[in-house]
């Protein structure tokens, strides 16, 4: 699906680099999920209604510094939309990183947690202009914008705003490829800095997103190249570009091998080089930062026999916390059955037949009524995306805490 998209404008001016873009999955590090035996433990102790997230900050702690140990000299910038229970926010300003948000719903959440609206970048192309308001009143000083008319419709809101402009990049290798949607091409780009030029307008930086679960570590090199590219043509009409962001994006181990986040690193390191000394760069990670640190904990609620198929319906499902399963995001599950395992299919609760979560998984045979399901590396994309739909609960966090 992904392969379908021809880069066009930036990506045509460096070809070179296109000459090698096959999807490349390395998967060489140790990863330190939360332990199966210790979920358990918690979940038999609680008693929690399920279905619930079960997260333990300590590991995003542990995502963070591996983070920073691979890109030292990247400013973190965490995308609140990955997740935004007040505990990892509350964290994440605990660790002195920025956020970045695309609403004043979440500009709302991090200013209740006393986070200074300098630290809070407004990363959204296209925000309305009530938001647009709100956030400057509020203090927010950066926005992106990837148009003239965004950057015409910041700018007459507020005049000192410092701009980052988001250009596109190739998305190849994402498990969910944004390009098409936001960024501007080399011509729009062109267009964008003239405007800038004559609004006066502080066009600051530039920006680019991989799409989200990146497999291609080509993508970040070919966006630094494309950053570059849009810097000289700022400099050389006198703008004064000090920003680059190299946005989210970095996966994390579902099923699928996946490049390590310090293979990234050396990639990005390696691509940032030759910036000028004046020019910051930052990074919004989301999903790798808090994927790992959570299970979602569910139950079956029945089973039916349909045409030959085994059916186990959940207490949670597209609509409840596994929404990305219908992008085709495949999860890891663990049960607590040792049967013999036969192809099942696994359905939400809700009476809508587009709530099936997989099918053709497989799964203990003797799995029945009232067992326990577990979904590892749930806690990005899962709370966020769910709903109350047809009267069913989002699953509730449950934080587990450490003496
Ligand atoms: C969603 C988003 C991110 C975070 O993406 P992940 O894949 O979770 O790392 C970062 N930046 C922007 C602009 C986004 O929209």
């Amino acid at each position: 699906m992904h392969t379908k998209f021809q880069p066009a404008g930036f990506s045509s001016a460096i070809e070179t680099l296109m000459s090698d873009t096959r999807p490349r999955t390395e998967d060489h590090f140790a990863e330190i999920p939360l332990d199966f035996r210790v979920v358990q433990e918690a979940v038999k102790r609680n008693h929690h209604r399920t279905p619930f997230l079960l997260l333990d900050p300590d590991l995003i702690r542990t995502k963070l510094q591996r983070f920073r140990a691979a890109m030292p000299k990247v400013y973190l910038y965490y995308a609140v939309k990955a997740n935004s229970h007040p505990a990892v926010l509350g964290l994440m300003a605990a660790e002195h990183i920025g956020f970045e948000i695309a609403s004043i719903g979440e500009l709302d959440a991090l200013l209740e947690l006393g986070v200074p609206a300098h630290e809070i970048h407004y990363n959204n192309p296209i925000k309305s202009r009530d938001y647009l308001e709100y956030a400057a009143r509020a203090g927010v000083r950066w926005y992106i914008v990837d148009g003239v008319d965004e950057l015409r419709k910041v700018i007459g809101v507020k005049r000192d705003a410092k701009l980052c402009l988001r250009i596109e990049t190739q998305n190849l290798g994402s498990d969910w490829p944004l390009t098409g949607k936001f960024g501007a091409t080399l011509t729009e780009t062109s267009d964008i800095i003239d405007e800038a030029r004559k609004l006066r307008a502080d066009l600051a930086g530039v920006a680019f997103h991989v799409g989200s679960q990146c497999r291609n570590l080509e993508n970040w090199r070919i966006g630094i190249e494309n950053a570059k590219l849009a810097f000289s043509m700022m400099r050389k009409r006198g703008l004064e570009p000090r920003l680059l962001n190299i946005g989210g994006g970095y996966p994390v181990r579902y099923l699928k091998p996946i490049p390590s986040i310090e293979r990234i690193g050396a990639t990005v390191t390696s691509a940032v080089a030759d910036l000028s000394p004046d020019v910051r760069v930052m990074a919004e990670p989301g999903r790798f930062l808090v994927s790992d640190c959570a299970w979602l904990v569910s139950r079956v609620i029945g089973t039916a026999t349909r045409r030959g198929t085994r059916w186990v319906y959940l207490d949670t499902g597209v609509y409840h916390g596994l929404m990305e399963s219908i992008e085709g995001l495949e999860y890891a599950m663990r049960t607590e059955r040792s049967g013999a395992e036969i192809p099942c299919t696994l359905a939400g609760p809700t009476c809508d037949s587009f709530d099936v979560v997989a099918r053709d998984k497989m799964l203990p045979q003797d799995l029945r009524e009232g067992d326990y399901v577990y979904f590892p590396n749930a806690g990005a994309y899962t709370l966020g995306y769910s709903t109350e739909f047809n009267g069913f609960p989002r699953p509730d966090t449950v934080v587990m805490q450490h003496a």
